[in-house]
């Protein structure tokens, strides 16, 4: 799988706003500074396509997550999860380089309980800890989300690890998402 082309197209904070050809779209989401709009350029190898972090969109409309979540889930986001027929799947991303935050799990277990399509993407898994003052590696961290996010799903969601330091992860990334679009 490769990204022929990618473009912005537009903002968005209501579902009947959103583009309507009906193309697959893919929802990118986590907390500020998990590594948004970072993962988004370097999965289509661009500098700036996810401007600010604030809106990153894909073309075929691999779209666009809604800006920064609040601890509670706006209206827009909620609606848009659960309502949006072309949604493939939610990417959550998690810091894997720390611990999890309680805003991840929060997430996880929200999308869990509506079972809402997700992919969990672990990010800034080039960053290795010193053991000696007590940090844990990416594989740890992950090991520990996964335990920790169990009880809100029946079957542990797809996973990847990523990084935009070294592309990591991206061509899986690709990848996932042309297996899930064709199904
Ligand atoms: P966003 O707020 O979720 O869009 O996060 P950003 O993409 O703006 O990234 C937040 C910070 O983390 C920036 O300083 C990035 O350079 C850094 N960052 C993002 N991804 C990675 C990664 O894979 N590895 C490392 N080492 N740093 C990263």
């Amino acid at each position: 799988a490769q990204v022929i082309s990618a473009e912005f197209v537009k903002s968005s904070v209501e579902t009947e706003a959103c583009p309507e050809d009906g193309s697959p779209e893919f929802a990118l989401v986590g907390r500020s500074n998990v590594g948004k709009s970072s993962l988004v350029n370097s999965i289509v190898r661009r500098k700036k396509l996810a401007l600010t972090s604030k809106t990153p969109g894909m073309h075929a409309r691999y779209a666009s997550a809604p800006n920064e979540l609040r601890k509670d889930w706006n209206k827009f986001t909620k609606d848009y999860f659960i309502n949006r027929s072309t949604l493939v799947s939610v990417f959550l991303l998690i810091d894997a380089s720390i611990p999890a935050k309680k805003i991840d799990l929060e997430y996880a277990s929200w999308l869990g309980q509506n079972q809402v399509p997700m992919t969990i993407i672990f990010t800034k898994c080039d960053k290795r800890k010193k053991k000696k003052n007590g940090g844990k590696h990416p594989e740890e961290n992950v090991q520990d989300f996964q335990d920790l996010i169990s009880e809100y799903f029946e079957a542990v969601p797809p996973w990847i690890m990523t990084s935009s330091v070294t592309n990591q992860g991206r061509d899986e990334i690709l990848l996932h998402m042309s297996q899930l679009r064709n199904y």
